[in-house]
């Protein structure tokens, strides 16, 4: 029987906005077509196994959530994930969480190190918070879509020369307010800012996500209800 194997990392402290929900999406959509769904968690302290999972998960955190896990992960998960990413393991990191996988995350005089495993860096510049809802267009291998959330945050990131973008914003600020980006892709390793829970307000990309960690193609289902209240969303967004 197929299975899904999701580990959520630091999922005590990297759950701002109820970001649990997508591993909830993970879990439903799986069921829902009879495979198997496990879910295991690693936080401070404790060894990541980077063959024992299909999907890497980290939600947002705010900034002294993230001052307590930076370290460790830094230190005690960084080459455990580069493993798990380089054999095909599929990640996505939320906002906090997505912060972490680039080089650094500056606050002034403090310097939060990451893992490195996307060629960015993020700085908590001067100026507003970057709030409110989002719309960016994302092609995931079946054509451009649009992936639909919520914003919350102080940090500015740049991408590297490198690093893809997950997607082009549509409306909102994402990545900086100011050179359209949102996000970055890297493999099978997707970063953004967009909470809702991301998931439940995707769940195409929920879908995705499963088709990247197992590397197989899923049957739909029947998801015309969702569908239905996307295209309404995005009517009244103009998007
Ligand atoms: N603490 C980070 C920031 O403000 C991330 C916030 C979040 O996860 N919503 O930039």
């Amino acid at each position: 029987m197929l299975r899904l194997r999701v580990c959520a990392l630091y999922p005590e402290l990297m759950n701002i906005y109820a970001d649990r929900g997508n591993i909830a999406v993970l879990r439903a959509r799986c069921e829902w077509r009879g495979m198997d769904f496990e879910l295991g968690s690693v936080t401070v302290g404790e060894d990541l196994d980077p063959a024992a999972h299909d999907l890497f998960y980290i939600g947002g955190g705010q900034d002294r959530d993230q001052a307590a896990v930076a370290q460790d992960m830094a230190q005690g998960k960084s080459e455990a994930m580069h493993a798990a990413a380089d054999r095909g393991a599929a990640v996505l990191a939320v906002c906090g969480g997505y912060q972490l996988l680039g080089h650094s995350y500056t606050m002034g005089d403090e310097e939060l190190p990451g893992i490195g495993l996307v060629d960015l860096r993020t700085v908590r510049e001067d100026g507003p918070r970057l709030i409110g809802n989002c719309a960016i267009e994302a092609d995931l291998g079946d054509g451009p879509r649009v992936i639909a959330g919520f914003e919350n945050h102080g940090g500015r990131t740049h991408l590297g020369a490198g690093a893809e973008p997950l997607g082009r914003v549509l409306s909102g600020h994402g990545n900086n307010g100011v050179d359209g980006f949102e996000g970055v892709r890297r493999g099978n390793v997707i970063g953004t800012y967009l909470h809702g829970p991301l998931l439940p307000k995707n769940i195409w990309l929920a879908d995705r996500l499963i088709e990247m960690a197992l590397d197989i193609e899923l049957e739909p289902l029947d998801d015309e209800m969702e569908d239905a209240a996307h295209a309404s969303a995005r009517r009244a967004a103009g998007v």
